[in-house]
């Protein structure tokens, strides 16, 4: 399976969706743990977007991407604009001038985004960050041979799941140190429900 550019744009699509939708749930996590706005980022950041993308006709993949990155770096506010921002750079340069993404070249461009997240945000696997989504992600895609929507949904779940009991090393949670542990990490649910939106376009398509 391929993903074409209208696949990409139902990608992004889907997840505006569900941001608008748990908007409330997701600024309750960052209200037990950081300053209550993340529900608030990704909800604006993502209608930005999708009114972008629905306002463009888009030939490659790269492209669709690479809106998506500059609209949520200029307009979400917060520590995950500029993160979710770099995630979604990394890949469109990865898918740059590509009609269409296989999945050798998808699985790489997650890895190279979950590269350039590790950077931008000085943090590793295990900080109670969108790390812990985005990484063991990329180590999943990568050995993998092709797109299964139903193992990136579970995958992606279990990996939001893993900063539950994490003690926050970075982002604002860090404060809290030890009192962090017990709650999820909103920016890895949110990166979960971007895996889970991808994953039902996948589900859709196959
Ligand atoms: P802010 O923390 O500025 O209020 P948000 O609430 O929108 O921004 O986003 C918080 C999320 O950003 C956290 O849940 C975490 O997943 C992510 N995050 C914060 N700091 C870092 C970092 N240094 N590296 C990676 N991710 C981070
Ligand atoms: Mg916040």
């Amino acid at each position: 399976m391929e993903l074409q550019p209208q696949d990409i744009k139902q990608w992004l699509l889907h997840a505006n969706q569900t941001f608008q939708e748990n908007k409330g749930y997701l600024t309750s996590l960052d209200q037990a743990i950081g300053d209550g706005d993340h529900g608030i980022n990704m909800a604006r950041g993502f209608q930005e977007v999708e009114k972008k993308l629905e306002s463009t006709e888009y030939t490659n993949v790269g492209d669709v991407l690479k809106d998506t990155a500059m609209t949520l770096m200029s307009k979400v506010g917060g520590a995950s604009g500029p993160l979710f921002g770099t995630a979604f750079l990394k890949l469109s340069t990865n898918l740059k001038g590509q009609d269409n993404a296989d999945f050798k070249g998808f699985a790489e461009g997650i890895t190279a985004a979950a590269e350039g997240l590790k950077q931008r945000g000085k943090a590793e696997k295990g900080e109670k960050t969108m790390v812990d989504v985005w990484q063991p992600m990329s180590e999943f895609l990568q050995a993998q041979a092709d797109f299964s929507g139903d193992d990136i949904e579970t995958e992606a779940k279990k990996a939001m799941e893993t900063t539950k009991d994490m003690s926050a090393k970075k982002g604002r949670a860090a404060y809290l140190g030890e009192r962090s542990v017990g709650h999820l990490d909103p920016g890895s649910v949110s990166s979960y429900y971007l895996f889970s939106a991808l994953a039902e376009v996948i589900n859709k398509g196959a």
